[in-house]
C-alpha cells in the first residue's frame, strides 16, 4: 500500500498537521521530543491500534480545551491503482472510531483483509541482546502474523504447561506415583508443544534467508548473518515442520528424562518455552559479540524480512515505520537505509539531519514542537 496524506489534529503535541507523502521515502528529523514518535504513532492508530497502548484519553494533548482527536489517512493498494481510500480514526473523551471508507473497520477487515505495517522501535533491539523470551516473542509474532492459528496453539500449550507446573508445584520428590501422573500431562505437552515448535519452524527458513539477504544489503556484502533456531528438546537433531512424529518421541523421551529435576524444581524445564533463536554475524554469536551498529543493522534486517515475508506470503504490501533507526550506523548503512529500501514505501525518523546527508529521493521534514516543515532535498 502507499499512504498519499496525512491529516492529523489534536493528536498527542501535535495540533495540527497535513502530510502528502513520497511514495517511496519520507523523513521526520528533529531534536529529541518534537513529535517524531507521535507522527509514527499516529500512523499505527490508523491500522488499528497505537503501538504504544496508551490509556484512554492520553492521546488528547496535555492541557488543551480540545475535545477530539482525529486522523485523516488517504491511501492506495499499490503503486498502480488509482482509487484513494480512505482511514478516519475520531476519539472522543472515552470513545473511539476507526472507519475505513465509511464503514466500521472490522467490517472492513472481512471485506478488504487487515491492513499492515512494518514497524522498527529501538526497544526492537532487544531481539538481538534481550532474555531468550524476547526472541521466542518474536518467532511466535512472525509465525502468527503468517498463519494466524499459531496464536491459538500457543495459547493451548502455556495453558497445558500452567497445570502440569501447577501440579509440580504439589507433587513430593518421593511420591511414587510421580512419574505415572506426569505421563499424561507429558503426552498433552509433548503434543501441544511440537505443535508450537512445528508452527514456529514452518516459516523460520524464510525469515533467516530475508534477514540475511537484507543485512548483507545493510553492510555491503562484508558480514555474513545467520540465525538458528535453539530448541531445548530436539538438541543438535535437525528437523522440519514435517517431522511431527519424530519430534513428538523425543520430546517425550526428554521428558521422562528430566522428570527428576521437574519434581526438584516444581517446574517443567524443557520444551517450547525454553526454546530460543541465536543469531551469528560472520558464525559468531551476535548476543555476546556484536557491536552496538551490528545488533541495530540485525534488528534492521529482521523488520525487512518481515515486510517481505508479508509481500510474498499474500497480496499485501505494508509500509515500513523505521523510528530512531540511524543512529549508531556508519554512513554505508545509513545510506542503504534511506536511499535503497525497495518495494516498500518507508517512514523514517531520526534526532540527527547531518545522518541524512545522503538523502537522494524523497521528502523530508523538519520537526519542531509539533510542527512539521518541509524541507526542499
Ligand atoms: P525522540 O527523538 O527523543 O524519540 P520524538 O521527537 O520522537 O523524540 P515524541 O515521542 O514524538 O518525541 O514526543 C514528543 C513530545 O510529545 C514529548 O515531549 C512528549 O512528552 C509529548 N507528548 C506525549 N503525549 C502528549 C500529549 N498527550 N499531549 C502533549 N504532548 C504529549
Ligand atoms: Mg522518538
Amino acid at each position: 500500500m502507499i499512504i498519499k496524506s496525512l491529516s492529523v489534529r489534536n493528536f498527542r503535541n501535535i495540533a495540527s498537521a497535513d502530510f502528502i507523502f513520497d511514495p517511496k521515502v519520507n523523513i521526520f528529523t528533529g531534536n529529541n521530543a518534537q513529535g517524531k514518535t507521535n507522527l509514527c504513532e499516529a500512523i499505527s492508530v490508523c491500522f488499528g491500534k497505537s503501538f504504544r497502548n496508551p490509556k484512554t484519553g492520553e492521546l488528547l494533548p496535555f492541557g488543551s480545551t480540545e475535545k477530539e482527536t482525529s486522523i485523516e489517512m488517504c491511501f492506495t493498494f499499490d503503486n498502480i491503482s488509482e482509487k484513494e481510500n480512505t482511514i478516519r480514526y475520531t476519539q472522543k473523551k472515552n470513545t473511539a472510531d476507526l472507519k475505513f471508507n465509511g464503514i466500521d473497520m472490522k467490517d472492513a477487515e472481512k471485506l478488504y483483509g487487515a491492513l499492515r505495517y512494518v514497524l522498527f522501535i529501538p526497544e526492537d533491539l532487544y531481539i538481538v541482546k534481550g532474555d531468550p523470551s524476547k526472541r521466542r516473542d518474536y518467532i511466535d509474532f512472525v509465525s502468527n502474523m503468517i498463519n494466524r492459528v499459531h496464536n491459538l496453539k500457543l495459547y493451548e500449550y502455556n495453558k497445558a504447561l500452567k497445570q502440569k507446573n501447577n501440579i509440580l508445584m504439589n507433587m513430593s520428590i518421593y511420591d511414587n506415583n510421580a512419574g505415572i501422573m506426569l505421563e499424561s500431562w507429558n503426552e498433552t505437552l509433548a503434543k501441544l508443544g511440537v505443535n508450537v515448535m512445528c508452527g514456529r519452524i514452518k516459516y523460520f527458513d524464510m525469515l533467516s534467508e530475508a534477514a540475511a539477504d537484507y543485512y548483507d544489503m545493510i553492510n555491503g556484502g562484508n558480514e555474513k548473518l545467520s540465525l538458528c533456531y535453539e530448541s531445548s528438546v530436539m538438541g543438535d537433531k535437525k528437523f522440519t515442520a514435517e517431522d511431527f512424529e519424530m519430534m513428538y518421541d523425543i520430546y517425550m523421551k526428554k521428558l521422562r528424562e528430566t522428570s527428576d529435576r521437574e519434581l526438584r524444581m516444581k517446574y517443567t524445564v524443557v520444551g517450547a518455552h525454553r526454546d530460543d533463536v541465536s543469531f551469528f554475524v560472520d558464525n559468531m554469536p551476535a548476543k555476546d559479540f556484536a557491536s552496538q551498529g551490528q545488533i541495530r543493522s540485525i534488528a534492521v534486517a529482521l523488520k525487512l524480512a518481515e515486510a517481505k515475508m508479508i509481500k510474498d506470503k499474500s497480496d499485501d504490501v505494508p509500509i515500513v515505520i523505521l523510528d530512531d533507526v540511524l543512529s549508531e550506523l556508519d554512513g554505508y548503512r545509513r545510506g542503504f537505509i534511506i536511499n535503497h529500501i525497495e518495494n516498500f514505501q518507508v517512514f523514517i525518523t531520526s534526532c540527527n539531519l547531518a545522518d541524512t546527508d545522503k538523502f537522494s529521493d524523497g521528502r523530508i521534514w523538519n520537526v519542531k514542537n509539533g510542527t512539521f516543515d518541509l524541507i526542499e532535498v
